[in-house]
């Protein structure tokens, strides 16, 4: 499990994190949903130690890895990130890109990689795509890719950050589908997301974001159906 403790976070004077405990057990979905600068990708790099935290602590199966001056290597290798902008290396195919953390980080060579991978691309309806360069694949089929990558490294959390804002519309049911198949495999999930319909779909919790805090949560059908508090009224009817 992955316990956030009244975790703080602030750029300069701005605090951006105003004291978030949260909760995320084995084999559970959560959403966070929020306003632009609500602090949702603060909170999720956060989780991935990208960004250190000023108070509070992050456990992970009990261990705290939120101490300053750890190494944040293994915590990533356990929690992978999967961002809007996909960042795939244009220079190196999509086999190639899904590779090279494993390469690199877990001693694995390209064979026996290849197999458990040549599966996942499949699996993500993929397999004739592999050998393709990113150039040559559409956002959608990126962004697929920039999951696979991540997946490559066999991590127990996986966090996604509003994995399918950039795409033309077209294109964001194939990513979902994708979180779909995770989700039914069981896989540990904190997505940002702006997609309210997947997120009563598929949650187990939601989380609204508001000015730093968890201002309300809970089951998506009380979120999005019987919200408690005004400023989630408010904000899901701009969106809904
Ligand atoms: P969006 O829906 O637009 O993605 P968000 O909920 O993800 O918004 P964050 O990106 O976490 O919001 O930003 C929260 C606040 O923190 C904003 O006021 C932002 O300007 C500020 N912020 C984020 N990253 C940094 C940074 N590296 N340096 C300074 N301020 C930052
Ligand atoms: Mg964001």
């Amino acid at each position: 499990d992955l316990v956030l403790e009244n975790v703080q976070k602030a750029f300069g004077d701005n605090p951006v994190i105003r004291g978030i405990d949260l909760n995320v057990a084995r084999g559970e979905m959560i959403c966070l949903i929020g306003a632009s600068g609500s602090g949702k990708s603060t909170l999720l790099r956060c989780m991935n130690l990208l960004e250190p935290i000023d108070d509070g602590r992050i456990l992970l199966d009990g261990e705290d890895i939120s101490e300053p001056g750890r190494d944040p290597q293994p915590v990533r290798q356990r929690i992978g990130m999967v961002f809007q902008s996909y960042n795939l290396f244009p220079h190196m195919t999509a086999l190639e890109n899904a590779m090279l953390a494993p390469r690199r980080n877990l001693g694995k060579s390209k064979t026996e990689l290849r197999e458990p991978l040549a599966q996942m691309f499949e699996r993500f309806g993929l397999g004739d795509r592999m050998n393709h360069y990113p150039d040559q694949l559409s956002g959608g089929q990126q962004q697929r890719v920039a999951i696979i990558r991540a997946l490559a490294m066999q991590p127990e959390i996986m966090l996604f950050d509003e994995i399918t804002s950039a795409l033309d519309p077209e294109l964001v049911g194939e990513v979902l589908d994708v979180l779909r198949d995770l989700r039914a495999q069981g896989m540990t999930m904190v997505l940002a997301t702006h997609e309210m319909g997947f997120a009563r779909e598929l949650a187990d919790k939601v989380c609204f974001l508001d000015q730093g805090r968890i201002l309300e949560e809970g089951p998506p059908e009380q979120i999005f159906d019987t919200p408690k508090e005004e400023r989630t009224r408010a904000f899901l009817s701009r969106v809904l």
